[in-house]
């Protein structure tokens, strides 16, 4: 679907009822896709939405990758291989994950196991494998970069570090679009029939309210983002707004917690308070670790939680008083 003049929006299922938007940008000097999706995605919608358009893979220029995750990076090498001289890129921040798979699962999908024995398991992380065939990129971005794509279209590349550190989005100034990817995640990553489908998966929360709040001052109409509805309008600013209120809300509900128990881990955490936060389905409450450690760490820092080492070496967090 074109959202925007020259700016299409894909639809890509994966996994149990998931989607994916990815994004391909054509002008007349050059264009852009954003984000492969997972390894199937490429030959399974992108290719045949090109070719629906007529579009020719060889006018690809730019593949650019928002971040490190296996359903944004995960077609990169089937999509390299259909469109050999696009150049392949993401932030330079995100670029030890996008590159190697199984750096991507240790320092990204296994960080809970040491510290809250939370994890996906062997069968888990062979699904990750398989779904993601990463490779290496031609180059990498900071944020700030424009790119030509015809004589009077130019788009930029935004740094929205807070689901990974190296986050980029892509605003288009001449329709006052953003291709969001994960930018904000709202109160809830929606399925193919918008409903729950885990909880938003927001990490370094600091940085997170930061981009919400540099995107709330940007002139945006359209924002399309990875897994939502297309928001237009006023609607733009209720989601980047819900998805900062949300994640504050969550960090109240931790320190609130505290005060009712004498300390608790992680895993008590999203078990206790995940079912009253949101709607997902219960086997993917766990990836609300994400972000209750991202609010955890904030409130540690702050000082107004202190952790320690409970049973079995799992970290447990108590009120700092
Ligand atoms: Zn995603």
């Amino acid at each position: 679907m074109e959202i925007a003049p020259g700016i299409h929006r894909i639809e890509c299922k994966f996994g149990n009822k998931r989607m994916v938007f990815v994004h391909l940008l054509i002008g007349d000097q050059a264009s852009m896709l954003v984000d492969t999706g997972c390894a199937h995605n490429p030959e399974q919608e992108i290719l045949p939405y090109m070719g629906s358009i007529g579009f020719d893979l060889r006018r690809l220029t730019y593949i650019l990758i928002s971040h490190s995750d296996l359903d944004h990076q995960g077609g990169n090498q089937p999509m390299k291989d259909a469109a050999p001289s696009a150049l392949l890129m993401c932030h330079t921040l995100d670029r030890a994950w996008v590159e190697d798979t199984e750096a991507l699962i240790r320092g990204r999908y296994s960080q809970f196991e040491r510290d809250h024995q939370i994890g996906y398991g062997e069968e888990g992380k062979a699904g990750i494998r398989a779904s993601c065939l990463s490779r290496p990129l031609n180059l990498t971005l900071e944020g700030g970069e424009s790119f030509r794509l015809g004589a009077n279209w130019t788009v930029e590349a935004v740094h929205t570090p807070g689901h990974t550190w190296g986050h980029l989005a892509v605003y288009d100034p001449r329709s006052l679009t953003l291709v969001a990817g994960e930018a904000g995640l709202w109160n809830a990553i929606l399925d193919e029939a918008w409903q729950p489908a885990l909880p938003p998966t927001y990490c370094y929360v600091d940085t997170y309210l930061a981009t919400l709040d540099r995107l709330m001052t940007m002139d945006i109409q359209t924002l399309s983002a990875a897994h939502w509805p297309l928001q237009q309008g006023p609607d733009v600013g209720e989601f980047l707004r819900e998805s900062r209120n949300y994640c504050l809300l969550v960090e109240r509900k931790l320190l609130d917690l505290a005060r009712e128990r004498d300390s608790y881990s992680l895993r008590e955490a999203i078990e206790t308070l995940g079912p009253q936060l949101g709607r997902w389905p219960t086997e993917t409450n766990q990836d609300f670790s994400y972000g209750m450690l991202g609010n955890l760490n904030r409130l540690t820092q702050r000082g107004l939680l202190k952790a320690g080492c409970g049973p079995q070496d799992v970290v447990r967090w108590r009120l700092n008083s």
